[in-house]
């Protein structure tokens, strides 16, 4: 019976382990669509939209407390958006003068590198003031992205067959 009780102690220590391992490490976040490399975690930011309709923080890509908002686009579409300050998605079209979600910011939107699908869009902080100074930031579509580890683990191959 002890040996048992320390059986479960061991394994319940080397689950938590694991665990609190998996949420320091970063992961890459991928298009759901090709699997092209689109960012690392560590690049995920939390810029507040003044319009999200609802904001939740998540644990995702290897990551606690990940900010997720729900926006509106053109009044009925709702997408879960993530906000990062990197992506290797690419913008397309002219900056859009026309606000959305973030005041002060133009826009783009940004598309897969690899297979062309809407991955979000680049917000842009123009300042005409002092030539230099903008700052960039990407707002995701968190329905288009997939983890890398996630995806690792799904063609693991089961222990039998090692
Ligand atoms: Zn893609």
């Amino acid at each position: 019976m002890f040996t048992i009780l320390l059986l479960l102690l061991f394994v319940n220590l080397s689950c938590s382990l694991e665990n609190s391992e998996k949420y320091n490490s970063t992961d890459g976040i991928l298009c759901r669509f090709c699997g092209s490399h689109l960012l690392s975690s560590d690049k995920i930011t939390s810029k507040h939209s003044p319009t999200a309709l609802y904001t939740v923080n998540d644990t995702l890509f290897n990551r606690n407390e990940v900010l997720v908002q729900l926006l509106s686009k053109d009044g009925f579409l709702q997408i879960p958006v993530i906000t990062s300050s990197q992506s290797t998605c690419v913008g397309q079209e002219e900056w859009e003068e026309k606000e959305i979600w973030f005041p002060g910011y133009t826009w783009k939107p940004c598309f897969c590198p690899e297979c062309g699908i809407l991955i979000g869009w680049m917000f842009e902080h123009h300042n005409p003031k002092i030539v230099e100074a903008h700052d960039q930031f990407f707002g995701l579509i968190l329905g288009n992205l997939i983890s890398e580890n996630f995806t690792n683990s799904l063609i693991k191959y089961p222990n039998s067959l090692l």
